[in-house]
């Protein structure tokens, strides 16, 4: 079996590696990198692959897949929701970015056509390569991927063990494996107590709302806006929540794929207190309400949140609340930094309202990470620390070789691994 690295080496983002084995080749992932023109993984020759694996709905992971289906492209396996997830995805993409992709919407169509959808722990054979998929915990339908042929590699993807409010954390036997390729985002820090950063978050929209504020949550779409609304539910609070944008496709695909979330009837019960915003006219009032207001793009680019900012930012009892990372670059990172957003899409002006930060994380924080492998994995695998910043991720390794004695580095672009 041999390993090829694509991308994900030294950074988050652009996730793509090929496994082969015996004639069969099987690509997991193939995501984009969001820099100011997105960036690509290693090109691929879609002929030369038998099947591609979809980890999870995260542009990170899916955003190069129509790369692929130019033409006829191989067969894709992800989980169900994965899919509907993904080509919402991939829609959104293309009208935000449109002009500087080099695919259109019936690349996207031909993706969607090849997908062939796999549960959780059902067995596919993809040439002489056997393939499983377990709950990675990280967003609905997100996977952790095994293939085995006589060899076998294990493929994190992005991975939470812990519970959240949306679902139950990693589903995973021991591994037992030869290859890991691990995600290391987080390799660096702990996250706080789960369960006191939502009280905090809660107590801080609470006081907002109650001042005549807004508090405005910029939030990814897909699993961050539906763990908000559930925060919010669970700690009881009783203001007037909206939710603005693709956030309500991902409600209702989630709503309709209930095995893929911890608990379908509380999400529903959570979203059945939240207020839907389609059209101009809520929103003109959403901003006037003292509220919370859900709306993606989570790091500020594109999406309702521009609209939002720009009013709410001008108003000193209102806050925005940033709930996930910021890629450095993006406005939301600017936000952070400098308080400073652009009003009314042209120069950066400061912000009067209160800028937050809650870590709400969906990867596995330091302590976690290593004590998966510590506890979670069995013999003496070959370790490729992937997807984290280039320092983190070399740390990390170096922590597998000192304290576990596992033969663990982080890849270049290119690198073929053999076992
Ligand atoms: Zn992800």
């Amino acid at each position: 079996m041999q390993v090829k690295v694509l991308g994900a080496a030294g950074e988050v983002g652009r996730s793509a590696f090929v496994v082969e084995s015996e004639g069969s080749r099987v690509l997991l992932d193939y995501g984009v990198q969001m820099h100011r023109e997105p960036l690509f993984p290693a090109h691929v020759r879609p002929k030369d692959l038998d099947a591609l694996v979809l980890s999870h709905a995260h542009l990170d992971h899916v955003g190069g897949a129509p790369l692929l289906y130019l033409s006829a492209g191989p067969t894709c396996y992800g989980t169900p929701v994965t899919r509907y997830l993904t080509e919402l995805l991939l829609h959104d993409f293309l009208h935000i970015s449109g002009p500087v992709l080099p695919f259109d919407s019936d690349a996207v169509r031909n993706f969607s056509k090849s997908y062939s959808p796999v549960g959780y722990e059902e067995e596919v054979r993809i040439g002489g390569i056997k393939m499983l998929l377990y709950d990675a915990g990280h967003i609905p339908g997100s996977a952790i991927t095994l293939l085995e042929n006589g060899s076998s590699v294990a493929y994190t993807g992005d991975m939470n063990t812990s519970k959240t409010q949306l679902l139950d954390g990693a589903k995973l036997p021991s591994l037992d494996v030869d290859v890991i390729i691990t995600e290391s985002t987080y390799s660096y820090s702990d996250h706080p107590d789960r369960n006191e950063e939502e009280k905090r978050f809660v107590e801080a929209a609470r006081s907002v709302v109650d001042n005549g504020g807004v508090f405005l949550v910029p939030s990814f779409a897909v699993g961050r806006a539906q763990e908000i609304a559930c925060i919010l539910y669970a700690h009881g609070f009783k203001g007037k929540v909206y939710m603005d944008g693709m956030a309500l496709k991902t409600n209702q695909i989630l709503l309709e794929n209930g095995e893929y979330v911890r608990d379908v009837d509380y999400l529903s019960k959570a979203l059945s207190r939240v207020e839907y915003v389609t059209e101009w006219g809520t929103r003109q009032r959403a901003v006037r309400d003292p509220s919370v207001i859900i709306s993606p793009a989570g790091m500020l680019v594109g999406g309702a949140s521009v609209f939002y900012n720009s009013h709410v930012a001008k108003d000193p009892r209102s806050a925005i609340a940033i709930v996930s990372f910021q890629v450095p670059g993006t406005p939301g990172a600017r936000l952070l930094e400098r308080h400073e957003v652009k009003l009314d899409g042209k120069r950066y002006s400061r912000v009067r309202a209160d800028v937050q930060r809650f870590d709400f994380s969906s990867h596995l924080g330091k302590t976690e990470l290593f004590n998966f492998f510590r506890h979670k994995v069995k013999g003496s695998p070959k370790v490729i620390v992937v997807h984290g910043e280039k320092e983190y991720s070399e740390g990390f390794a170096e922590t597998l070789r000192k304290e576990i004695g596992l033969d663990a580095s982080v890849p270049k672009v290119g690198e073929e691994i053999e076992v």
